[in-house]
């Protein structure tokens, strides 16, 4: 079983996936933690590649190409051998973060855009995405609160907060869209609210 978690900045994703892997674990759930971009030994060197100062001068096109190649790496290595042994795996962003950076914000064609998806999933596609929805003020906010003085400016700190909003606006309607896969959680909810939402949900989809 494959779960994705989704969400823009300081949406709460990596805790969540903390206490529910705790849950989960405690059920005697085998599971697996993973994030992208990253995840796999190869796609953590085009992560560092991609998150560090070296992507400036980098196009939109050649991003999106090493996040397909990162998950594509990913994909084969990590995810799909560990959904085929048993394992629930949950993983911090995945191809609807591509759609929504990538693709939306990023301004490229879609055609492009599905047709790198479906490269780089090679069929893996998530039975289980949770949206992590929140007003982007406040995830900004708590983004910024996270990450404490001295940190040095991150790449988004250097975004617009329209841009934010879009990303927030992609991701609802991609769960509008397929609303068989995706659970759209209200992520400015106290974290325990949240976790109880989520495990909820989660349990439900897992015990049917
Ligand atoms: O998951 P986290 O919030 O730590 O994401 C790290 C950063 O990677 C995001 O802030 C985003 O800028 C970037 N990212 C991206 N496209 C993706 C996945 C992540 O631009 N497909």
């Amino acid at each position: 079983f494959f779960i994705t978690f989704e969400g823009g900045e300081g949406a709460g994703k990596s805790t969540q996936i903390e206490r529910l892997a705790r849950k989960m674990r405690a059920k005697k759930y085998d599971v697996l933690v993973t994030r992208e971009p990253g995840g796999s030994p190869g796609a953590e060197a085009v992560r560092h590649v991609l998150l560090s100062g070296a992507a400036e001068p980098f196009g939109p096109k050649m991003e999106a190409l090493l996040f397909a190649a990162a998950r594509s790496d990913h994909v084969e290595q990590v995810i799909r051998p560990a959904v085929e042994r048993g394992s629930i795996v949950l993983c911090d962003r995945f191809l609807d973060s591509s759609r929504v950076y990538q693709g939306v914000t990023g301004g490229l064609d879609p055609a492009f855009m599905e047709a790198l998806e479906e490269v780089a999933i090679n069929g893996m596609m998530p039975d289980m995405t949770l949206i992590l929805d929140i007003d982007p003020t406040e995830g900004l906010r708590r983004a910024t609160a996270r990450r404490g003085a001295g940190d040095g400016p991150d790449r988004f700190e250097k975004e617009t907060l329209d841009i934010h909003q879009r990303r927030r606006d992609a991701f609802l309607a991609i769960a509008a869209a397929e609303p068989d896969r995706c659970i759209v959680v209200d992520a400015s909810a106290p974290p325990d609210t949240v976790e109880d939402v989520i495990t909820a949900a989660v349990f439900a989809a897992l015990e049917a």
